[in-house]
């Protein structure tokens, strides 16, 4: 693969990523994905449902992920697994460079997308793996008939509850505010559920195991009174970064690391573009991350145009 130039470079197949590429190809641009997970689909793989994508009601999201994916397959897409760690930006050439390899590009699309934030408490990352999870859907299935606490108060971390609390005897969910963030219709139908105990004004400030979880010491936001609770694994749903450090030549980002991109895409470098969750954005969705895709495109045939 050394030796081409690219029109265009799309780095990460999430959503955005794979929009891109479905656009790109159509639009006859020679253009490479690079992404560093062995499976495309980015954080729509860790979905149990996708409830509100417009005419795939109730999709599974890994099913989703996979039907993304074989488009762009279908359209003839090349893929490299590979994670991008520096973009060089010369007067007309990028470089996009990984571990192993370095490609030319006149345009680059960064759709690296987001991950889970951690809660940095001790125990949590002793206990990764071991009762400590970032992801109900994809670990809820061993806590079948067990006590399991949820971490947040957004709408992921009402989301897990809910789908939790169909196989576990007991589901916390603790919440360091008096109020959740979570969508109206998610709260009701958590408010229906009498296995699940909201834990109002609290955080966790360890996670005790000796091979597994065992319990979560907790403190009172209010009157910093302490508390533990007993429980086989927690999950922690306390929001998303964007996946932007790690990697060096990145155009200008906000103070919370996205990168600044309006609609069309466009950063503060020439010819590197944005899309998905990735940029500073109101609404991260699939359906936002899609629409990045098919946009950036279009700057990017624009961009190519004028080149
Ligand atoms: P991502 O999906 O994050 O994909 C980014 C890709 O880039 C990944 O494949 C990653 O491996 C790759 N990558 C990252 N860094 C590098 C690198 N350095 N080199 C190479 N590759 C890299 N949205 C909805 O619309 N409906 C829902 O019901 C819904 N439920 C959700 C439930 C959960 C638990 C979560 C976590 C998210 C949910 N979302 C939902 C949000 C939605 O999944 C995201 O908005 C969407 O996936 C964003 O797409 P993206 O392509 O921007 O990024």
């Amino acid at each position: 693969m050394r030796g081409i130039m690219y029109d265009l470079i799309i780095i990460g197949s999430g959503p955005a990523g794979l929009s891109a590429a479905v656009y790109g190809k159509r639009a006859g641009l020679e253009l490479l994905v690079i992404e560093q997970s062995g499976m495309s689909g980015g954080q729509v793989l860790n979905t149990y449902e996708v409830d509100n994508y417009l005419g795939m009601q109730g999709m599974n999201g890994f099913d989703m992920g996979m039907q993304f994916r074989a488009h762009a397959d279908k359209l003839g897409v090349s893929f490299i697994e590979e994670t991008v760690l520096k973009i060089e930006s010369g007067e007309k050439v990028r470089t996009v460079v990984t571990g192993k390899n370095r490609f030319e590009t006149k345009t680059v699309i960064i759709a690296t997308g987001a991950s889970h934030a951690k809660l940095g408490v001790t125990g949590e990352s002793e206990l990764s793996g071991m009762g400590v999870s970032y992801c109900a859907t994809c670990d809820g299935a061993f806590f079948r008939n067990r006590t399991v606490a949820v971490v947040g108060g957004g709408d992921v971390a009402v989301e897990d509850a809910i789908f939790l609390a169909r196989a576990c005897e007991k589901v916390y969910l603790v919440h360091r505010r008096d109020e959740l963030r979570a969508a109206k219709i998610l709260q009701d139908r958590l408010m229906e559920l009498s296995n699940v105990e909201i834990l109002w004004n609290q955080i966790v400030t360890e996670i005790e195991g000796k091979d597994q979880v065992e319990k979560m010491k907790l403190q009172n936001t209010k009157d910093h009174t302490a508390a533990e609770k007993e429980i086989d694994g927690i999950f922690v749903a306390v929001g998303i970064r964007p996946n932007t450090t790690g990697i060096e030549g990145l155009p200008d980002m906000d103070e919370n690391g996205y990168i600044q991109a309006g609609e069309d895409g466009r950063t503060s470098m020439e010819g590197i573009f944005a899309a998905g969750d990735v940029r500073t954005k109101r609404l991260r969705q699939i359906i936002t991350a899609v629409a990045d895709g098919a946009n950036a495109v279009t700057s990017v045939q624009e961009y190519l145009l004028n080149l």
